[in-house]
Order: C-alpha cells, then sequence, then structure tokens
C-alpha cells in the first residue's frame, strides 16, 4: 500500500517553538497540523488521521501526560506514536511517560535535526509510514529523498509548495481532490491559508509541468478541484 505524506501534529503552547517546529517539518515534506493547548490537540486527533504527535509536556490546560493518557485510553490513537518534549533533567518525568505510553522523549532545548531522526525512527517502527522514496506517474519521477522531480528524463525545479502538491497528488493519479483536501494535505490545518491559495500554487505547478512537457497534466474540475490526469 502506497500512504501519502504523514500528517504531524505538534502540540506546544510556546508560539516560536511551534512556528520553529512547524516550519522545518513542513520543509521536510510532513503535513502539519498544529494545537496550542491540550483540548485543541484531542479535538484535532478526533477531527483528521495524524499519524505522529510531537507533544509538549508543559500546557496550560490539559497537561501532556494527560493528552496522552487519553490518546491510549482511545482505540482509534491507542497505537499513535507520541514523541514528548520535555524539560532538561527531568528524569521522573520521564519515567511517568514511559509508563504511561509516549514512545519517545526528546529533552529541550533539542536540535531540530535529531528530532526529525527521532520522527523517522517512530513512524517506521510503528506503521512503515516514510513516503516511498520514488514515486512516478507517466513521464514524472519523484526522488523524495532528494528532493528531486524529474519529467522525461530531465530535472525541473519547483518551489515547496508546488513540490508538496505534486506528491499528494501523484500517490493518487486521475483521483480528483478537493482544494478543501490539498489544503488540509499541503498546509495541514493552519487557518490562515485561503482555498483561493491552492488555485495560486496549482497554476504555478501546472505552468512548470507543461514548460517542461508542453503536454497538460493537470485537470480542472471546475468549481471543485484537481487531479494529476494526462489523459483528460
Ligand atoms: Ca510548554
Amino acid at each position: 500500500m502506497i500512504n501519502t505524506l504523514p500528517n504531524i501534529l505538534i502540540v506546544e503552547d510556546e508560539p516560536s517553538q511551534l512556528e520553529l517546529l512547524s516550519y522545518n517539518l513542513d520543509a521536510e515534506g510532513y503535513n502539519v497540523f498544529r494545537a496550542e493547548t491540550g483540548e485543541e490537540a484531542l479535538l484535532l486527533l478526533k477531527e483528521y488521521h495524524i499519524d505522529i504527535v510531537i507533544l509538549d509536556w508543559m500546557l496550560p490546560d490539559v497537561s501532556g501526560l494527560e493528552v496522552c493518557r487519553q490518546i491510549r485510553h482511545n482505540k482509534d490513537t491507542a497505537n499513535l506514536p507520541i514523541i514528548m518534549l520535555t524539560a532538561r533533567g527531568e528524569e521522573d518525568d520521564k519515567v511517568r511517560g514511559l509508563n504511561i505510553g509516549a514512545n519517545d522523549f526528546v529533552v529541550k532545548p533539542y536540535s531540530i535535526k535529531e528530532l526529525i531522526a527521532r520522527i523517522r525512527t517512530n513512524l517506521r517502527a510503528r506503521h512503515g509510514l516514510e513516503t516511498p522514496e520514488l514515486l512516478t506517474y507517466a513521464n514524472i519521477k519523484i526522488d523524495t529523498a532528494r528532493h528531486s522531480v524529474t519529467l522525461n528524463g530531465v530535472k525541473i525545479s519547483l518551489g515547496p509548495i508546488e513540490y508538496k502538491l505534486l506528491c499528494v497528488l501523484i500517490l493518487s493519479p486521475a483521483y480528483v481532490f478537493s482544494r478543501q483536501k490539498l489544503l488540509e494535505r499541503v498546509w495541514g490545518n493552519n487557518i490562515d491559508i485561503e482555498t483561493r491559495t491552492v488555485d495560486v500554487h496549482i497554476g504555478r505547478l501546472r505552468k512548470n509541468l507543461r514548460d517542461a512537457s508542453n503536454i497538460e497534466m493537470i485537470r480542472t474540475v471546475r468549481g471543485f478541484g484537481y487531479s494529476l490526469d494526462f489523459k483528460f
């Protein structure tokens, strides 16, 4: 089975930390969902399919520990990988967290690189959920390990959003994604983005593909959405 890009939920009440993490994970190709409180995190988990949670221990309302407990007690999320972020040297926290069912711990201040490595390991261990390395459709090839896209064997360069859009579209060729669905898959739950933005980036992607191949590869379903489909 081919999986779509992993959905990652970051639960962190400190805006600058949340921003930094979101930015970096987004750049790594994950679909980022954000929550600033435990309550918000639990609501998002009910609404969306999440593949892994980065959970801050100290939260203003429901504590990270309690969020972790509730995730484990719900049968839909019982096996969801959870990486907890904790303050330096809180060994007791670590023991309590592992007892309650956290999969892994990262101590603040952490290196983003290390956290990303832990995310990969935990996704692989639980679900084999890494994006397959080579995605192909018709004359398009995406090497996700190298973030490189070729068309008829010639490398083309795409912006980061166009790249993510293409990764989502290529996993389900000819499937028509609504603009709302593309928003969720590419931008996560970043509520500041309007569906019009999807049109803008689809327009750029379409132009990139057309310039490189002279073939129309993106189909528009008026008033609804888009698909990757070169035979329409
Ligand atoms: Ca905190």
